[in-house]
């Protein structure tokens, strides 16, 4: 018995994390921008298209060292990697992005716009300039960075794959972080939006929807036993979550394998968004 408990726990202790070796053949040598690649999540979708033999711009903010750490992961992993510079709320910065996937590996087939910020404020002591800076990185980026692949995809007339990060809050309200709900919520309706608007053109827009993920933004948190245990209770499964298992769901959203996919929200959450409180028959 205690054996079995162990190789249940070795098996779901793997799966957390994540393939070591190619799964989607067909992802070889494809190109993809991730934005906000520095770290966290972004670093790990960038590793796990490294493992698949993908070529990936990885772009950072301010944190050079972590983007170049990122790219040498990729290597590492097997892939080729270019790094850049760009605020991703910024129109010419979404273009730059494109322009170091054409420049370093003449082509793009996949863009990931994964770069996110948040900070908890009351909503009655938000500053117009707080709202704004979360609203332009978690929306309009994902709008610019959609509207550069897009103008690239159809120009080129070839099929093309777009991955927004939202998040379980686009679906859960978070007091004192409206700005960011209301961002993911955005997110979520862009991005069946756009699914829709492109479907025939053989683009797929889809969504992945992380709940608690061990990456930077949460290390604080997560540090203290006490609201570590807080987030976990909100778990169905019990624990926080890799980043790379959101990069394992990037990759086959990326893939072939999630060819009649398109418009989805692809919730990597361990169960949060399942009404947790039900648990044990409660309610
Ligand atoms: P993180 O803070 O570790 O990484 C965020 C990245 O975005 C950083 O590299 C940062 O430099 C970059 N970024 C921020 N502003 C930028 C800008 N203007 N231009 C370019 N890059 C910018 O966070 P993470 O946990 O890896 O989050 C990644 C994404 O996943 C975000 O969109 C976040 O909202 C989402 N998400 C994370 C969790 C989680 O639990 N970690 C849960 C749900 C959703």
């Amino acid at each position: 018995m205690l054996n079995l408990v162990k190789k249940l726990y070795d098996l779901d202790n793997n799966f957390s994390k994540g393939a070591t070796q190619m799964v989607y053949q067909e992802l070889k040598n494809r190109v993809a921008v991730v934005t906000g690649g520095s770290k966290g999540i972004g670093t790990a979708i960038a590793t796990r298209f490294g493992q698949e033999g993908m070529k990936v711009v990885i772009n950072y903010h301010s944190d050079q060292a972590g983007a170049e750490a990122a790219a040498q992961a990729v290597k590492d992993a097997g892939g080729e990697a270019a790094i850049v510079q760009a605020d991703i709320s910024d129109e010419a910065g979404a273009q730059k992005l494109l322009q170091t996937a054409l420049d370093n590996f003449g082509d793009l087939d996949v863009w990931v716009n994964n770069a996110g910020m948040e900070n908890q404020v009351a909503t009655k002591d938000m500053t117009l300039e707080n709202w704004q800076r979360v609203l332009n990185v978690n929306l309009t980026g994902v709008f610019l960075g959609t509207k550069v692949a897009l103008n690239y995809f159809t120009s080129h007339d070839k099929p093309g794959n777009i991955i927004n990060m939202s998040s379980v809050h686009e679906q859960i309200p978070w007091p004192t972080f409206a700005h960011y709900a209301a961002s993911k919520g955005g997110v979520k309706l862009f991005t069946q939006t756009v699914a829709m608007e492109y479907a025939k053109q053989k683009i797929r827009v889809n969504a992945i929807g992380p709940g608690a993920i061990n990456t930077p933004i949460n290390a604080k948190k997560f540090a203290d036993p006490e609201q570590l245990k807080t987030t976990t209770d909100m778990v169905p499964m019990g624990r926080i979550g890799e980043p790379s298992e959101v990069g394992a769901a990037a990759a086959w959203l990326a893939s072939d394998e999630s060819s009649y996919v398109t418009g989805i929200t692809l919730f990597v959450d361990g169960g949060m968004t399942l009404y947790p409180s039900f648990q044990g028959g409660r309610g």
